[in-house]
């Protein structure tokens, strides 16, 4: 396994089965006491795997399962998490334990930020997605009726394992989800990642993890690099959105049901270096062509013009005075934060990308 320390901020753990490392990473808790919050399936299928290496240092493992799917990050479970977690006698050095994807880290990781003003936080990402991105960042949160990801916090975690023997129960449609940011980490940072991942596609290894690692770490990396240099999220960190202003209005107009969020960037990724070529980049879209076979979304459900989508982009939430802002690119590699004034080339991205997936 590989470690990384940013800064102090934390620690990263890359490799296959770190029960080891884990182990001797808890060592240093004074509590006898440990909170899991835990993805259901993952604790199904891989208790024994992350018990085993906990059980040596604690006495009491509390375990809270998760339940699978976006909708386990609400108010309400949040209650219960918190519920659990304090009537089962957590002080300020327990530490809580998140072991699944992206929703079991973005939950747990409010609980952790806000029960006590702050428990020790450690994320075990169990998802490719969670891997390269949601277990890094300090972002964590839970779900409004009136928008995703509205209640919530940055808080970050103690250390991050990122074990890659937990990917060898993942199905294909979550590979593919997360496979969209590894991408995006090659479009905005380091090109050679697309032609990596083409390589492991070819050899067809969506099994198995280990031939997986060297790239998780590096897009985690990428990702810890950007974060470090923007951790509230004022200038670079915006990078990170490439395609995903594009991708919310599709997300959105599949009600967050018809297409995933990877499926989503990675027709919004397209959008955007098509946007990015009107305004004089020469990028070839073949960088992102070359993976359209996994991806197997159809726009034609979107049922929107590009006239509307360009008008969802500057109605939504987070944009301020109608003005949609882009991540583009100068080159691959070269990410830039454009403010739209003319939205005629918006417009044009939207039919092409449109195109593509009909
Ligand atoms: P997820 O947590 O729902 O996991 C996807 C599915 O995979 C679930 O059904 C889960 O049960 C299953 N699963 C998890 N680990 C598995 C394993 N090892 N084997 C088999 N199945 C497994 O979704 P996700 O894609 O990991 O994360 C999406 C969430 O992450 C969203 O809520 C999003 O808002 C959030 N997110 C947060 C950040 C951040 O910075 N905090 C960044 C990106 C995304
Ligand atoms: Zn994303």
């Amino acid at each position: 396994s590989v470690q990384t320390s940013t800064e102090d901020i934390y620690e990263l753990h890359f490799g296959y089965d770190l029960s080891a490392e884990l182990e001797e990473f808890v060592q240093h808790y004074g509590s006898a006491k440990a909170f899991l919050m835990v993805d259901a399936f993952v604790l199904k299928h891989h208790r024994t795997h992350f018990e085993k290496a906990l059980k040596s240092h604690f006495n009491e493992l509390h375990i809270f399962e998760v339940p699978r799917g976006e909708q386990a990050k609400n108010i309400e479970i949040y209650k219960q998490a918190v519920d659990f977690v304090l009537s089962e006698g957590a002080e300020r050095g327990t530490p809580l334990i998140a072991i699944g994807g992206g929703v079991t880290g973005d939950l747990s990781g409010f609980v952790a930020a806000t029960v006590l003003r702050g428990l020790p936080l450690i994320h075990i990402p169990t998802t490719l997605l969670a891997m390269v991105d949601s277990s890094i960042g300090g972002k964590t949160g839970i779900n409004h009726h009136t928008g995703k990801n509205l209640v919530g916090s940055f808080y970050q975690p103690a250390a991050v394992f990122a074990d890659v023997k937990y990917l060898e129960t993942l199905p294909e449609k979550e590979w593919v989800n997360g496979l969209s940011e590894v991408l995006k980490y090659g479009m905005i940072h380091s090109p050679e990642i697309l032609e990596q991942v083409n390589t492991l596609i070819k050899e067809n290894t969506f099994v198995d993890g280990k031939s997986w690692l060297p790239l998780i770490q590096q897009s985690a990396k990428i990702k810890v690099e950007i974060v470090a240099e923007d951790v509230l999220e004022a200038g670079k960190r915006a990078f990170l959105n490439f395609g995903h202003t594009f991708a919310h209005v599709i997300e959105k107009q599949g009600d967050y049901k018809l297409y995933s969020h990877g499926e989503a960037v990675y027709a919004g990724m397209i959008a955007a270096v098509h946007a990015s070529n009107s305004l004089g980049a020469n990028i070839d879209l073949s960088n992102l062509m070359q993976f359209k076979p996994l991806y197997k979304l159809n726009l034609n459900e979107v049922k929107a013009s590009p006239e509307e989508l360009v008008y969802l982009m500057k109605t939504d939430k987070k944009v301020k005075d109608e003005q949609i802002q882009l991540i583009l690119l100068k080159e691959l590699s070269s990410p830039y934060v454009y403010k739209v004034s003319d939205t005629a080339f918006v417009q044009r991205a939207w039919e092409h990308t449109l195109n593509i997936f009909t």
